[in-house]
């Protein structure tokens, strides 16, 4: 299995409309801030290379980028690591972290999951399955069909989540991996879904 390239990745996700976070490619510590100061702040920052699989894992995020001099501390920090590999700025998303991800099953061919996504989702492991093609029932079903479907609803203040934008994407994600079958494993992870929109950050598609 090797990762899909980004421009095709996001090639992918304009194909069946799929709400993204734009990435803005940036060559220089001036370009960065000037991009920056344009998106505004807080700001994520990142390196989007084939090489790295987990950005998260060896450094290659930072969340929170809140001052144009963060900018140029990370841009240093970045290039320093990560010689020549291309750094990115993405405005800062808010909301519930989701994950929507989907694989071949050599039995039941593709399926889709749906959970409570972010860094820690190997640790949450709260999903719901089924094989694809979803029907709208089916992904409204997976929606409310985890353990912390009431964060859904909106803890503490927060406003309910936009379901329906949720769905949509389940929806969108079942009829690729059912047209696009050379697609081994997907993965929407995060979805940042507050009350109007539902919004990938980052999405990672294996062949
Ligand atoms: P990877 O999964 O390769 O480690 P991500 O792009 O998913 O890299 O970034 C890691 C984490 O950083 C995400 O799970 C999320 O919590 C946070 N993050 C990434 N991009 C954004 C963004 N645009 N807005 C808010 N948080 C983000
Ligand atoms: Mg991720």
């Amino acid at each position: 299995m090797v990762m899909l390239d980004f421009e095709d990745s996001v090639k992918l996700l304009n194909e069946y409309r799929i709400p993204h976070s734009k990435l803005h490619f940036v060559k220089s510590k001036a370009e960065a801030v000037h991009v920056g100061k344009k998106l505004g702040f807080p700001l994520v920052m990142k390196i989007i290379s084939p090489k790295i699989v987990h950005k998260s894992d060896v450094g290659a995020v930072r969340v929170g980028v809140n001052s144009a001099s963060s900018v140029e501390e990370t841009y240093d920090r970045f290039s320093k690591r990560f010689p020549k590999e291309p750094i990115v700025v993405q405005k800062m998303a808010r909301g519930l972290q989701i994950i929507v991800g989907a694989k071949q099953d050599p039995q039941f061919g593709p399926t889709v999951v749906f959970g409570i996504g972010g860094i820690f989702v190997e640790i949450i492991k709260d999903f719901s399955l089924r094989v694809a093609p979803l029907t709208r029932k089916d992904a409204l079903e997976m929606v409310h069909g985890i353990k912390a479907e009431r964060m859904l609803e909106g803890v503490r203040g927060k406003n309910p989540v936009n379901i329906n934008k949720l769905v949509d994407i389940l929806l969108k994600v079942s009829k690729m991996m059912v047209e696009h079958q050379e697609i081994k494993e997907l993965d929407l992870n995060p979805i940042f879904a507050n009350d109007k929109e539902a919004l990938v950050v980052d999405v990672r598609i294996m062949i």
